[in-house]
């Protein structure tokens, strides 16, 4: 069970190459199972008892489900659709030499950059196509081996092996195809659009590894993929909001795109796209604007990222005693400058939340003299200020194009998000929780 619904998971990510396409694929799961699709410019004429979502950009989405009766809070999961990649730039062919034909790209993210070198690489996004007098969105994907960025040999250069540094207009250009590939780029594009070569306006296009992820290790315990970081948390908090929903609470999952590069976007965790909904939530459910207020203030938000195993090879990178391991459980990650926005209210509520679930939990700190990275929580609660917790799932090598996790913990995540959507969480005013 705990294997099948990581490779399904797998599935999802090998056919959803990008943020686009990560927030198409989601919203299919959501319309097949009964959610409403709303758009921004329409007037929102929600029912009671009713589920439905909402995307932005076509790269982040927000479902949500409204119960029957009085609600008392919103409950809600939040995660990014997008992943490190290198994004196509404009007029990308460069021939070099007069016998190459490469494509000129610039990072997406901070990544690590060794391991894009010598794999199959594919290539996918939107494509903004002049249709019927305007101007219409396609997603793409090459899915096929297209591009390879390959190494220098060792001979050509003995140190190699002893630490490099890689210039990214230098060293991390793909090769699209000989000579008589040049002017075949724009052509191509095209053609998996449908459309006419001079019909393709704008794209945002990004390279991903065309390696489909896998079950391995002596037990069968571990996988590896592109993106699980973060679309295993993604496709789990969709799959968990599917099966848990609490009488008295409003569920809401979120998916922003842009949290690869500090989510400063219109459709990132730092925009007022959280907000808007939920105020359209409150206001089309009648409530007026302390109505809100007072549910806010009852809300609780988990944003799930994934968070960094020990690594055999590197035991000292991590804090000497809150050392998270694959298949461990969900890992609740603290940082005293807030990085994180677990507190001892928000993990005390989480917690006992996988304890109903029977889900393990386990702690993640940066070691003092690390700085870290940073996630999708304390940017959301800029806009939407709730109780949150920063969680995840415990990966080897994040931000590789090809990254490692445990193969049981994406079912751990999924009961317990399942069981948080399942529960009441209510807030007393001597500051007690209480759960139902
Ligand atoms: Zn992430």
């Amino acid at each position: 069970m705990n294997e099948k619904i990581s490779r399904e998971m797998m599935e999802f990510i090998k056919s959803h190459p990008s943020s686009f396409h990560v927030a198409d694929g989601l919203a299919q799961i959501l319309s097949d199972n009964g959610f409403e699709r709303l758009y921004e410019n329409e007037k929102w004429k929600l029912q009671k008892g009713r589920d439905y979502y909402v995307m932005r950009n076509g790269s982040s989405l927000i479902a949500f489900r409204i119960p029957e009766g009085e609600v008392h809070n919103f409950q809600m999961v939040a995660s990014h659709s997008d992943s490190p990649s290198f994004k196509i730039k404009e007029n990308p062919e460069m021939v070099s030499a007069g016998h190459y034909v490469e494509l000129n790209a610039e990072k997406y993210g901070g990544m690590l950059c060794a391991p894009w070198f010598d794999r199959p690489l594919s290539i996918a996004g939107r494509v903004m196509v002049r249709a019927d007098g305007g101007v219409k969105q396609r997603l793409i994907n090459f899915d096929r081996d297209l591009v390879m960025i390959p190494n220098l040999a060792i001979h050509m250069d003995r140190n190699l092996n002893d630490g490099y540094k890689y210039n990214a207009q230098k060293d991390m250009i793909p090769i699209w195809g000989d000579e008589a590939s040049e002017g075949s780029f724009d052509e191509m594009v095209a053609a998996e659009c449908g459309a006419a070569k001079e019909d393709v306006v704008s794209t945002d296009l990004f390279l991903y590894n065309r390696m489909p992820g896998t079950v391995w290790g002596a037990q069968n315990e571990y996988i590896s993929s592109p993106h699980l970081d973060d679309v295993q948390c993604a496709y789990a908090s969709v799959k968990a909001m599917l099966k848990g929903h609490h009488r008295e609470s409003i569920s809401v999952c979120c998916v922003f795109d842009n949290e690869e590069v500090g989510s400063g976007t219109k459709q990132g965790a730092a925009s007022s796209f959280l907000k808007d909904v939920l105020e359209r939530i409150a206001f089309g459910l009648g409530m007026n604007a302390e109505e809100l207020k007072m549910l806010l203030s009852e809300s609780f938000l988990i944003s799930a990222d994934n968070a960094h195993a020990v690594h055999p090879n590197h035991m000292d990178k991590a804090d000497p005693t809150n050392r998270p391991y694959m298949n461990g459980g969900i890992v609740i990650k603290y940082n005293a400058n807030q990085r994180y926005t677990t507190d001892a209210v928000s993990a005390a509520v989480f917690q006992e939340i996988c304890r109903k679930a029977e889900v393990p939990v386990q702690s993640y700190v940066n070691r003092s003299d690390v700085p870290g990275g940073s996630t999708l929580g304390n940017i959301a609660s800029h806009q939407v200020s709730v109780n949150m917790v920063d969680i995840g799932l415990a990966q080897l090598a994040m931000h590789s194009p090809y990254e490692t996790a445990g193969v049981r913990d994406t079912a751990y995540l999924i009961r317990a998000l399942e069981t948080f959507y399942n529960t009441g969480i209510r807030r007393e005013k001597d500051g007690t929780y209480r759960f139902s």
